[in-house]
């Protein structure tokens, strides 16, 4: 399967005044087109901050420090991947919500409370495809089947304008000019349009009435799906979901799962990359596996090998540390806590917890080597561990 997303040796460093938190370090990734990955680890261990760096949304005092963030959406033609870590900010800009979408954990910090639904929806939309709708409209316009009375030549320029270069700053001063206004309402019309459809693709009956609510007319579950609907209104190939189901009660949860699924099936997103902490989430949904500790990438593996063949001490830790139903006595706790990132332990950083570590655990970083069927451990006891 061809590769759809490569972080490379990905280096991200918060600068406060304690000294600087190495985030991440060294995070290499890969996720394949088709594929729902998944990337699992306790609060702070970088799940997040990989996704930020990603996308390049890491805010002061944060520095991507290094490393390489390949996006190849062309499966047909791998040789034409970009490094996003050295395009333009406003290259980033039109990509964001165009070919790569994130949800995140709380949809009330995402939409806006004084916006209806469908102004939502279609503001991502018409901010990317304002160059094409502009031309079907000047089209329209052309062949008289919209009209603006006298105000037809001047509108006729303004989607000429907006054909060639929608940023354009005389069209930015036009919408601010109330009675010019109107030159972008055929634009918002058609996108409010497609919103209704892209709200009924995500099997909500009432769509047409929907888009004229608020935020606070909706529930919780049905706030998240909307904010699914604005990750999608571009069709994009990359959805990531932040804990994007960790606020929700467990029935919408399995609901907004079931929905990621399926819009996978039905091909309306190539790949879904998954930030959670709930290896339920991840057992229901992930093809592949990314298990982090402390800003590094402990292991990785299809999710099968992952639960019945751990192989790194911190992912045994982990799913020993579940509760099931079935197990009776005292649930198993990872000893030790988090360390501090500021000053992160030498070696590996998970010796002082680590029950297997040794004097070389101390000292030398353990690599991320292949055992073979896409199963990567950064041990340096692997040989013990196979197999126990
Ligand atoms: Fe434990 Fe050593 Fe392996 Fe780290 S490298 S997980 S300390 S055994």
């Amino acid at each position: 399967m061809a590769k759809l997303l490569e972080t490379k040796n990905l280096v991200t460093n918060f600068y406060t005044y304690e000294g600087s938190v190495k985030a991440l370090d060294n995070v290499s990734i890969s996720i394949d087109h088709g594929e729902t990955f998944g990337l699992v680890g306790e609060s702070g261990c970088g799940k997040s901050v990989t996704v930020r760096s990603v996308m390049r949304i890491i805010q002061s005092p944060g520095v991507i420090e290094g490393g390489e963030v390949l996006y190849c959406d062309d499966a047909e033609h791998p040789e034409q991947c970009e490094d996003l870590l050295i395009k333009s900010e406003e290259a980033m800009r039109e990509l964001r919500g165009d070919r790569i979408s994130m949800i995140f954990q709380e949809p009330n910090a995402a939409l806006n409370p004084v916006l209806t639904i469908g102004e939502q929806v279609a503001e991502s939309y018409m901010f990317h495809r304002q160059r094409s709708m502009s031309r079907q409209i000047l089209a329209d316009v052309e062949s008289g089947k919209i009209s603006f009375g006298i105000f037809s030549p001047l509108l006729k320029w303004a989607y000429r304008r907006a054909s060639e270069n929608p940023r354009a700053p005389a069209l930015r001063l036009m919408s601010k000019l109330p009675l010019l206004k109107l030159w972008g309402r055929p634009m918002r019309r058609e996108a409010v349009n497609r919103s209704v459809g892209i709200i009924e693709r995500l099997g909500i009956s009432n769509a047409a009435e929907l888009v004229t609510r608020y935020p606070h007319n909706l529930s919780g579950g049905m706030k998240q799906r909307i904010v699914i609907a604005i990750a999608l209104a571009c069709n994009p190939t990359l959805l990531i979901a932040d804990e994007a189901t960790s606020n929700l009660d467990v029935t919408i949860q399995a609901q907004i799962l079931e929905l990621l699924q399926d819009l996978k099936e039905r091909r309306a997103i190539s790949s879904v990359l998954l930030i959670t902490h709930d290896l339920g989430v991840v057992a229901e949904t992930c093809d592949r596996v990314g298990v982090m500790y402390a800003g590094i990438l402990c292991e990785v593996a299809d999710v099968k090998t992952l639960f019945n063949n751990p192989v790194h001490p911190y992912t045994r830790a982990l799913l020993n540390s579940v509760p099931r139903f079935c197990v009776e006595g005292e649930l198993a706790t990872i000893e030790g806590s988090v360390p501090n990132l500021v000053h992160p332990p030498a070696g590996c950083r998970f010796h002082p917890r680590c029950k297997a570590a040794s004097d070389i655990c101390k000292q030398e970083k353990p690599k991320l080597v292949d055992l073979g069927n896409g199963h990567s451990v950064a041990c340096h006891h692997i040989d013990e561990k196979i197999g126990e």
